[in-house]
């Protein structure tokens, strides 16, 4: 089988970083093209030197669509407007597409649904594995202690994430709903200051805490009175992340269009 050829969106970032190193190291998969924003100081440097690599070959350009022309599959962790650009160079170039970006709006998923009639994309708050079975277990373990059981997810995170809650906590609440057959916005509670009363039956509570170089803490608690159960995973490096990325763009060349999660990549179904 020939090599994946790859295209990185977001390389000098955070993640960015990562996936240059992760591909690196992945078989099967070659990386072809990296971009950036306009004026970032990524731009003209080669994808190895920005991860401590040395050369690779690979420059990074400031044009997204040039990454569509030579890649068969983009992986982008970049912004909420950038990754709906990058959703429609993807069509229609026919490039599949692997978004790990957080944040999306209404307009930005409505993109991502455009795309995806037109190409495969894999979509994902968190490629981590652990966070995978995380969320198939709390949509189990919801579904089976009932709405006795107040739920909440609390979430830590760097100083420099710009979303809250992360998606991986929304991700989270999505299971959780999914597990008791309700809808999340109709239950969800994203933060609380002041006299708020007290806590709604059935209520879905979110907590973001940020500070320092933390890469991803989630916990989801199911608490009644007398116990306390408690699900924590803790990503300690962006590698886990990359590597979920990755693995995801060898799986999505070549499928149909449609929009897949991790669950599909990773094949788990129902409950963990
Ligand atoms: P970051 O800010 O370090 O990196 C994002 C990069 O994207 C920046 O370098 C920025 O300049 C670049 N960018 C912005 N607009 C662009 C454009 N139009 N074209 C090309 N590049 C552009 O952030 P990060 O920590 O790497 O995270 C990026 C995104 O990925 C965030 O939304 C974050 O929440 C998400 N994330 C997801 C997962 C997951 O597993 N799904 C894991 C970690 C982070």
């Amino acid at each position: 089988m020939t090599d994946t050829r790859v295209g990185i969106a977001g390389a000098g970032g955070r993640m960015g970083a990562a996936l240059i190193r992760q591909m690196s190291a992945t078989a099967g998969c070659r990386l072809v093209a990296a971009c950036e924003r306009s004026g970032h100081l990524a731009v003209g440097r080669d994808v190895g030197d920005l991860a401590g690599l040395g050369a690779l070959g690979v420059a990074v350009s400031d044009s997204a669509e040039g990454i569509f022309r030579s890649a068969e599959v983009v992986i982008d962790f970049t912004a909420p407007d950038a990754t709906a650009s990058h959703a429609e160079f993807a069509a229609r170039h026919g490039v599949a597409l692997v978004v790990g970006t957080t944040g999306l709006g209404p307009a930005h998923e409505a993109a991502l649904q455009d795309a995806a009639r037109k190409i495969a994309i894999v979509r994902a708050a968190n490629f981590s594995i652990g966070v995978n079975l995380l969320l198939a277990l709390s949509e189990r373990v919801a579904s089976t202690l009932g709405a006795d059981y107040d739920v909440e997810i609390v979430e830590m995170h760097h100083r420099h994430k710009k979303d809250a809650p992360s998606g991986t906590a929304l991700a989270l609440g999505e299971a959780v709903a999914e597990g008791r057959k309700v809808s999340l916005a109709d239950v969800a509670v994203r933060g609380r200051d002041g006299i708020t009363g007290e806590r709604k039956p059935g209520a879905i509570g979110f907590a973001a805490l940020r500070g320092g170089d933390v890469v991803g803490d989630h916990t989801v608690i199911f608490a009644t009175e007398g116990e306390r159960l408690e699900l924590t995973h803790k990503a300690s490096h962006r590698r886990v992340f990359a590597a979920g990325a990755v693995r995801a763009a060898a799986w999505v060349k070549g499928r149909p269009p449609g929009l897949y999660s991790m669950r599909d990549v990773i094949a788990l179904t129902g409950g963990a």
